[in-house]
């Protein structure tokens, strides 16, 4: 039966030519769909009932179910979804004040196996479809306290988007319809074709670039990838990545503790990046010994000495405080512990 999830309103139209009468009628079931995160026909209440009965026969409205769900004391909410196959995923919500950021998933597991990252330790899974991508939007947008007025998306959940491009762009094409591109931010391990198939969409979202090393050996001993892209192709590519409307590209880095984490790095990758509109986001390492052991978080003052190291050289710098710590709210962390769990 198809699923009304996960599809722009011109495919809906399409699906429902032959059941509905006009075109408005179609637009109004898109909206109940994104807009207000309706989950069943019955709560479209501007519908004929009539109409509404009868489309509940050959369609479904259906999102991943919330297999479960860990609420920190800092609001941050961790979902724990199970697909129709049984495969599971993780993403989370982070409200604050008005605005929230929901991190989706694009794949059951990863195949890049990068050294510091969960779900790489737990391996390759398969690609999500639209739907299941959609579908983590709008559970997560209904569970998001009233006052939430904005959502920005990261895809910095589970899985490579770039690795998954036919789905990422019709869950993009989707979510567009109710958040703008300005607002989603795809986050890639550095699949420099990826990036420049991000780049060529009619409406690119944001580019966020998981960097992690100051060079290229260190690069490779953590992220596998590095050496099919190595760091000059990748920043290469990422020249090239429209930047309107004063855009910056991000640039993920993890710290850890004796690799990647001495001033004296934090000026290389300064100088890495020089002259592209960049962002430095530092992300202390969220440790797990169970599945990425020996690799250890540094300590607060070493994380605030590399990012005064990197402003002084002039990038912009974020550190991203570990929200949800207490629900495990790391990529792929959640999953570890219940794959850990049932082992
Ligand atoms: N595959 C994509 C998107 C998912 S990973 C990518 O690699 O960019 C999202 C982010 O989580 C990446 O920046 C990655 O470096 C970071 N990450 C992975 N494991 C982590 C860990 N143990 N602690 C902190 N950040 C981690
Ligand atoms: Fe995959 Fe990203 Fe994790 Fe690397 S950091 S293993 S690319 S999910």
């Amino acid at each position: 039966m198809p699923n009304l999830v996960g599809r722009p309103r011109r495919e809906i139209e399409a699906l429902l030519s032959g059941s509905v009468d006009a075109p408005y009628r179609a637009r109004q079931i898109a909206s109940w769909i994104l807009d207000r995160r309706a989950t069943s026909f019955e709560e479209m209440t501007d519908l004929p009932k009539a109409l509404r009965a009868e489309l509940a026969g050959p369609f479904e409205i259906r999102d991943p179910a919330i297999a479960d769900r860990t609420t920190a004391p800092d609001g941050t909410v961790k979902y724990l979804l199970a697909l129709e196959d049984g495969a599971t995923i993780e993403c989370v919500a982070m409200p604050e004040g008005d605005r929230a950021t929901l991190c989706l998933s694009s794949q059951t597991g990863c195949a890049l196996g990068c050294a510091f990252c969960v779900t790489g330790a737990l391996g390759a899974g398969r690609n999500l479809e639209p739907d299941e991508i959609v579908g983590q939007y709008r559970v997560m947008a209904r569970g998001l306290p009233g006052q939430v007025q904005r959502v920005n998306l990261v895809f910095m959940g589970m899985g490579e988007p770039l690795l998954n491009t036919e789905a990422v762009e019709k869950a993009l094409e989707t979510l567009y319809e109710t958040v703008s591109p300005k607002r989603i931010t795809v986050s890639t391990a550095g699949i420099v074709p990826g990036i420049r198939w991000l780049a060529g969409l009619p409406r690119p979202p944001k580019l966020a670039v998981s960097l992690n090393a100051p060079d290229q050996p260190r690069r490779e001993r953590i992220m596998p990838i590095a050496r099919r892209y190595p760091l000059d192709e990748l920043l290469d590519a990422v020249r090239t990545f429209p930047l309107d409307g004063g855009r910056r590209i991000t640039f993920e880095y993890v710290l850890i503790r004796g690799l990647n984490d001495r001033p004296a790095d934090a000026v290389a990758v300064s100088r890495l990046l020089r002259g592209i509109p960049s962002k430095l986001n530092v992300i202390p390492l969220n440790e797990d010994p169970g599945h990425i052991p020996g690799l250890a978080r540094p300590a607060d003052d070493a994380v605030e000495a590399f990012a005064e190291a990197a402003r002084r050289h002039g990038l912009v710098v974020t550190v991203r405080r570990s929200r949800g710590q207490e629900v495990a709210a790391a990529c792929g962390q959640l999953k570890g512990r219940t794959a850990a769990t049932h082992a």
